[in-house]
């Protein structure tokens, strides 16, 4: 491996089909995508379709990146073209749910008639990760384990267990709906869970990393963050890496997020050699602004950043997640209580409550509430007592 890979960067202001053509056009030619495609070539858009949100709170990648990456496909004579993405909390599983409704709620819909195809096929198999250590195999969607060429499509977002959500964090998507909640409750610790998404990176093994930062989410991401407009579009060969060079730019320190830690520790980070043409060498941006991961009760974020780390390398588990309903914000779809796997949301007939002993704090239902009415708030953890 060669100590450096190109990472590619356009400032696009808004998400303007010309202004998003130029930006593509420019990341894509300084990567030289086009010596990497071939006609025939099955290509397989994997956006961040966590679910059917309205484009305007900046938590799934916004159509608009993805019409632009499509069409430069087309002009470029690829011609098979699919997007897929498993939504957050078994969605698809939910009562009444359909992939045209869904596709439509997050704006989607027009890409059909740019002949790009919207998977609407949850199957999926078994794909060997011969270098894994947390898992032999992963289970990924037919529609992404059969792809020739998969392009990988982020939105720049914070999250609030994993603290950032770039390239690596957005391929947990290429497994199926309904097993992502176990994989939440079998790596409790954030250092296992981060260990298992660096492995399925590393089996999925994306060609290409496009992120759409246009507008971003920081603070209590993935759903109920902030926007922000940050103005760029992102592109690399090299996701682990990637995602590295991107936490340096916003001012994320790499102590304290587990996914780059072990990405580094595995020896798969690589120093960038940034080509642009808009962004400048010395240009710096605006630190991102991190979830309250690090904020419990009262004590300092230091302390707090300090007792995850002692209490991962003890591999102990010292602080939980836990979901809140805000019963006012609520709009009483029900779509929480429906894809909560561990059966701990009730309906009392004038609110939902959480029962915390039942409570797997795989955060799913925070993932599917687009009415962004759950909040999660960091705890220490409770001794349970023995029964
Ligand atoms: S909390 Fe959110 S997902 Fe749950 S019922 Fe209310 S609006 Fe729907
Ligand atoms: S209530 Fe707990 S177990 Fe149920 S979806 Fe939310 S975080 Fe997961």
């Amino acid at each position: 491996m060669t100590t450096t890979y190109l990472q590619a960067i356009e400032k696009a202001s808004s998400y303007d089909a010309a202004e998003l053509k130029k930006g593509i056009d420019a990341l894509f030619r300084t990567l030289q995508i086009e010596k990497d495609l071939r006609p025939g070539m099955r290509v397989l858009l994997k956006p961040n379709l966590l679910g059917d949100y309205n484009t305007y709170f900046s938590v799934t990648t916004n159509p608009a990146v993805v019409a632009a990456v499509a069409d430069w496909l087309s002009a470029h004579g690829i011609t098979d073209v699919t997007v897929a993405d498993s939504p957050g909390g078994s969605a698809c599983r939910m009562p009444g749910f359909n992939f045209a409704d869904f596709y439509e709620n997050a704006g989607y819909s027009f890409l059909a008639q740019r002949g790009v195809r919207l998977n609407t096929d949850s199957g999926w198999r078994s794909v060997p990760a011969p270098k894994g250590c947390v898992l032999k195999d992963y289970n990924i969607l037919n529609v992404i384990a059969d792809a020739d060429y998969i392009i990988n499509m982020p939105k720049l977002k914070t999250h609030n267990k994993t603290v950032i959500s770039f390239g690596v964090k957005n391929l947990f998507g290429c497994v199926p709906d309904i097993q992502k909640p176990a994989f939440h409750a079998r790596y409790p610790r954030i250092a296992d869970f981060a260990n298992m998404l660096v492995e399925l990176a590393m089996t999925v093994k994306p060609a290409l990393t496009v992120i759409d930062a246009v507008e971003i989410m920081e603070h209590n991401g993935p759903v109920a963050g902030e926007k922000r407009q940050l103005g760029m579009l992102f592109a690399a060969k090299d996701v682990f890496s990637q995602d590295a060079f991107l936490a340096q730019l916003l001012g994320v320190d790499e102590e304290k997020t587990d996914l780059l830690r072990i990405a580094r520790g595995k020896g798969l980070v690589r120093a960038a050699q940034v080509m642009s043409g808009t962004f400048k060498p010395n240009e710096t941006v605006a630190p991102l602004k991190l979830p309250d991961i690090f904020t419990v009760n009262s004590l300092p974020e230091k302390v707090v950043s300090l007792l995850h780390m002692a209490a991962d390398k003890a591999g102990e588990l010292l602080f939980t997640q836990t979901p809140c309903i805000n019963n006012k914000a609520c709009a009483r779809c029900l779509r929480c209580l429906h894809s909560c796997p561990a059966g701990a949301i009730a309906d009392n007939g004038s609110s939902l409550e959480i029962d915390t002993r039942k409570c797997i704090h795989c955060l799913c239902c925070s993932e599917v509430c687009t009415h962004r009415a759950i909040r999660i708030k960091t705890e220490i953890k409770k001794r349970r007592k023995p029964t």
